[in-house]
């Protein structure tokens, strides 16, 4: 079990992103980096005298990258990494949806790309696996660590991420959800929007045994 495992959490941006800040007492990841439009004094404080390893996507939908340029500068030297198939997303406005809003925006290029589901890294001490999960978007993953798992837009409190978008597909998220389901029952989860567990106690709603049932009997198409 990860006793050392501290998670908080964020939501920043119009578009309601969950940030969480993941790792022990001397390193820690950030995932997904929504626009903190040039104010990262709530995650400095969060991160404290922590190293900051990497900041890791759980895909590429503009809300969830905005803020990719703004962190490049402000934390300099950390490698971003997101699922290779929505590499494409930093820069490409169609891709990573800005160009159906009406202002096409594109970021620089992923350092590093997830290839293989199920590789896995360390924050510190905490060992996490790269859980491919797609539908939402090509390149959607979970990030899985004993007990918690982040899960994008891919499953929210209650139900699914949406699939009516370029790069989505509807089969490909029955089946990762299927996956995610895999997991323990007390796993604790955080998607990229909305409610999310309070950890590392975490409520039992929070817990991915209850979703079970809500998910999938529920018709909710939410997030972006
Ligand atoms: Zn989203
Ligand atoms: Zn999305």
């Amino acid at each position: 079990m990860n006793n050392n495992i501290k998670i908080d959490a964020l939501t920043l941006s119009p578009y309601g992103v969950n940030t969480y800040i993941v790792g022990d007492d001397k390193e820690v990841m950030i995932i997904d980096m929504p626009a903190c439009e040039s104010d990262f004094s709530m995650l400095d404080k969060i991160i404290g005298g922590r190293k900051l390893a990497r900041i890791v996507y759980t895909h590429g939908h503009f809300d969830h990258i905005q803020g990719a340029d703004d962190a490049r500068s402000h934390y300099k030297g950390v490698k971003q990494y997101i699922h290779e198939d929505d590499a494409s997303m930093l820069t490409d406005a169609s891709d990573n949806l800005t160009a159906y809003f009406g202002a096409p925006i594109v970021y620089q290029p992923i350092d590093e790309v997830f290839s293989n589901d199920g590789q896995t890294f360390d924050i510190g001490s905490i060992n996490f696996t790269v859980m491919h999960t797609p539908g939402h978007s090509s390149g959607c993953v979970c990030y899985y660590t004993e007990g918690h798992v982040f899960t994008g837009d891919t499953l929210f409190y209650m139900g699914v991420g949406r699939t009516d978008l370029i790069h989505s597909n509807h089969r490909d998220i029955e089946v990762s959800i299927q996956k995610i389901f895999q997991l323990p029952n007390d796993t604790l989860f955080y998607p990229g929007h909305e409610k999310y567990a309070t950890s590392p106690q975490g409520t039992s709603d929070g817990h991915l045994g209850k979703q079970r049932v809500s998910s999938i009997n529920s018709n909710l198409l939410a997030g972006d």
